[in-house]
């Protein structure tokens, strides 16, 4: 199967690495993982991305989760337009903010939130609200979850679970991960280790609310208890908070998010990407005597020139509007036929794999034969990366755009239909096929 062209996109990676580092203005975006010129898009609308030499994908990334109505969606399109010509930053509250806030309010358990531009400051936000409020300085955070380049959670393990971590960025002082411990996803003997040998000094445990960033790692049950449920009773019952980070699978997963499946939820949350509608909007929120200890009610400061902003307010209002039951009946059907579908073309070629999802997020991982279930870092860290480069560009040779990375989720949208989706699964029995020749 010859490539498509991509002589546009190899020109402009040329010419970007000359003034961007790596070319991209985030890291996955530069193809590391899998070899190859990154695509340079032109443009998108609906289910599809066209790149720079005119080539057409179905998009399987969705701006990594913000497009759930698909790209440009003209209701969309018309709020952002009439919210730019009505002055397209005030530094002032607005009527948009509010009903923005009382959406979320609406549609998840948070009594108050604030609005913030992106997840990092979602996240980094919400850990300083929880260390204000408890007068702690130590945080608990899993391996494998990610929540943004905050400080602080650029951290890897140490040896074995429950150590201290070690920053995982140069640039990230010993001193700053010094007051983070790492725990092992779904591990509860770590979390229990972690609490008995630092439990008066722990603030908060944050957990993505169903892991999106190693894969999809789902809350794991034991004992009748939900994973998130037993961070909730054991952080309580040390005088310490939880933070559930809903920014991948909030308003996506369900219109309630992850809490909408399996009701559980922190002393705050975190959410982003679809609640901006494509547009840089996140927002922290949680129980209201916690969110009143925020400035200018209370000590904690935190603050943004643009948060709030009223092109992105408008975009994400209209998105969740319109994000009625019927858009997420419907990319819950999608997600569960694509998932029968790739288990079926990786196993007629007897790629070894397991497929795990919460609600319609799932992903595929490319774990070695044997591996049955992936709980946590460590065993998702096993995936062959070579067998997930040649299934990637397989699919992107015959017009579908994954993430390039074994570690991320697989994003649908409102916008993929039955022709969306059967382009997709007429790629997949030839990905499948270059994957069992790698
Ligand atoms: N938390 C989670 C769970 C995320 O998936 C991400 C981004 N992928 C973030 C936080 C950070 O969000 P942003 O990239 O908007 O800073």
């Amino acid at each position: 199967m010859p490539s498509l062209p991509t002589e546009q996109s190899a020109a402009l990676f040329e010419r970007a690495a000359k003034v961007i580092p790596g070319g991209v203005s985030s890291p996955v975006r530069a193809f590391r993982a899998v070899g190859g010129t990154p695509v340079f898009i032109r443009s998108a609308a609906g289910a599809y991305v066209t790149d720079v030499d005119g080539n057409e994908y179905v998009d399987l990334v969705g701006s990594w989760g913000p497009m759930l109505l698909g790209h440009a969606h003209p209701e969309v399109l018309d709020a952002v337009a009439r919210a730019a010509r009505q002055g397209t930053s005030f530094g002032a509250p607005t009527g948009a903010e509010v009903e923005l806030a009382e959406e979320i309010i609406a549609r998840t358990p948070v009594e108050q939130v604030r609005l913030v531009n992106s997840g990092t400051e979602a996240t980094m936000s919400a850990l300083r609200l929880a260390r204000g409020a408890t007068g702690r300085d130590k945080v608990i955070k899993f391996e494998g979850c990610y929540h943004g380049h905050v400080d602080s959670l650029l951290v890897a393990a140490g040896s074995g679970a429950a150590t201290l971590g070690h920053p995982s960025s140069p640039g990230v002082t010993e001193a700053t991960t010094a007051d983070t411990i790492v725990c092992a996803y779904n591990d509860r003997a770590s979390v229990e280790r972690a609490f008995a040998e630092h439990g008066d000094e722990i603030a908060c445990v944050i957990a993505e609310a169903a892991a999106g960033n190693m894969g999809v790692v789902p809350p794991m049950e034991a004992d009748g208890e939900n994973f998130t449920a037993f961070l909730a009773r054991t952080a309580h019952a040390h005088g310490a908070l939880l933070i559930t980070d809903e920014v991948m699978t909030g308003f996506r997963v369900s219109r309630s998010g992850q809490w909408g499946l399996d009701g559980q939820h922190g002393d705050l949350m975190t959410f982003g990407k679809v609640m901006g509608g494509g547009f840089p909007a996140a927002a922290f929120g949680g129980r209201a005597d916690l969110m009143q200890q925020l400035s200018p009610v209370g000590p904690v400061y935190q603050a943004g020139t643009l948060s709030g902003n009223p092109v992105a307010t408008a975009a994400g209002l209209t998105t969740l509007r319109l994000a009625t039951d019927e858009v997420y009946a419907q990319i819950d059907r999608n997600a569960a036929l694509l998932r029968a579908e790739v288990g079926k073309a990786l196993d007629a070629f007897q790629v070894p794999h397991v497929i795990q999802h919460s609600g319609n997020l799932f992903s595929v991982f490319f774990t070695p034969q044997g591996v049955t279930a992936v709980p946590d870092w460590s065993v998702a860290a096993t995936q062959r990366q070579d067998v997930f480069a040649a299934f990637f560009h397989g699919l992107l040779d015959n017009g579908v755009y994954l993430g390039p990375s074994c570690f991320e989720a697989w994003f649908l949208s409102a916008a993929h239909d039955d022709a969306a989706m059967d382009r997709i699964l007429e790629a997949l029995p030839k990905a499948a096929a270059a994957a069992r020749l790698a």
